[in-house]
């Protein structure tokens, strides 16, 4: 505290983001990065950008990239938005779309940021219950006066999926308001909005090339929406950094977006990965959730949960634990490599039968 702080600067409660340790030969199993590589591809783009042109200031409206984006899904570039992060891309939608007289709407377990930029822009919300097993009951949206709602598909930490038919009769029975879909996990396993959104013009879908595409690093996220929507983003940009990609987050997210056998590849490899410590953790009497997503969700009936990871954290394996409602008794556990989750299953038998 300072008394050279805005009152806006006292007021806020900032987002914690999962540890990034400086210690290396840790197993890394904390904030949900992919355990392989980026695309060679985007590797050998961003090698070739790095010289005399980074002199210059980057395309201010990252085209090479939107368009890249817009050959991946298929839907035209007036409908993308492109951001240094899906968390700006969420950022500017939040005081673009979301910021209104009547609240905000999203669960009451969900992404944790969300509750942040409201504090930050002064936004009410109100959050609604996920049902007992964590999932989202659509029903619950449709009635409730509301001036946006955010919803994570799949859910963190939950790794729950919402199914595609729900989500649009979400946005079908709310034109009434603009509904973000913020799919930073939908490609270990679930069913994009992003085709809705060519027919619902209140849908803006978020995507981040952090996760499925390994870029964690770079930072590079999209918005795909109706370009009214994707107009009201630009107009938050361009009050705020124009220039949010630089030059080597543009050339190298374009590589990846255009490199579908990488991504294909290692999302596969991803998921089956999921499929097996799943079933592993299960032999071992942990309750993992139903995941489509690179993390599962897990919890022991007879351990408790800050205990396991203070446990593995000894064995230098980092998992997440949320010291929250409902969820504490929970371990959110990224999916690594074979190498990594096997060291896992291994640390969790010493630890259970000790
Ligand atoms: C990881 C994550 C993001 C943010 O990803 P960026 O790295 O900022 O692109 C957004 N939403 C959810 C739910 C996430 O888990």
């Amino acid at each position: 505290m300072s008394r050279y702080w805005s009152d806006t600067v006292r007021r806020l409660t900032p987002y914690v983001p999962g540890e990034q340790p400086k210690l290396t030969n840790l197993v890394k199993l904390n904030t949900n990065e992919n355990p392989y590589g980026p695309s060679p591809k985007a590797l050998s783009a961003i090698a070739a950008e790095a010289g005399d042109s980074l002199r210059l200031y980057p395309d201010p409206n990252a085209d090479r990239f939107r368009e890249a984006v817009a050959a991946f899904h298929g839907v035209p570039s007036q409908c993308i938005f492109v951001g240094n992060g899906s968390d700006e891309v969420l950022a500017h939608a939040f005081l673009a779309l979301l910021q209104h007289s009547r609240p905000l709407l999203f669960p009451d377990i969900t992404y944790s940021f969300y509750p942040v930029y409201c504090g930050l822009y002064g936004i009410q919300y109100e959050t609604v219950a996920l049902s007992e097993d964590f999932s989202i009951r659509v029903e619950d949206y449709l009635q409730r006066e509301a001036g946006g709602i955010i919803l994570a598909n799949p859910n963190a930490p939950t790794s729950r999926l919402l199914a595609l038919g729900e989500v649009e009769r979400l946005v079908a029975a709310r034109q009434d308001l603009v509904v973000v879909v913020d799919e930073a996990y939908i490609d270990f396993g679930g069913e994009s909005a992003v085709a809705l959104t060519q027919r619902y013009p209140n849908l803006l879908v978020i995507q981040t090339l952090s996760k499925s595409r390994s870029l964690a690093g770079l930072r590079a996220g999209y918005a795909i929406g109706n370009p009214a929507l994707i107009e009201g983003l630009e107009r938050v940009k361009n009050s705020f950094n124009s220039y949010p990609l630089d030059r080597l987050a543009i050339v190298g997210a374009s590589a990846a977006m255009a490199d579908v056998d990488w991504f294909e590849e290692t999302r596969r490899k991803v998921m089956d990965s999921r499929a097996w410590l799943t079933r592993q953790m299960q032999a071992q009497g942990f309750e993992v959730l139903p995941s489509a997503a690179n993390f599962i969700f897990a919890c022991h009936p007879e351990q408790d949960a800050a205990e396991l990871a203070a446990a593995l954290r000894t064995r230098s394996i980092i998992v997440r634990h949320f010291k929250l409602p409902r969820i504490d008794q929970y371990l959110r556990i990224s999916i690594g490599t074979d190498t990594e989750c096997q060291l896992l299953v291994k640390a969790l038998t010493e630890i259970l039968a000790a």
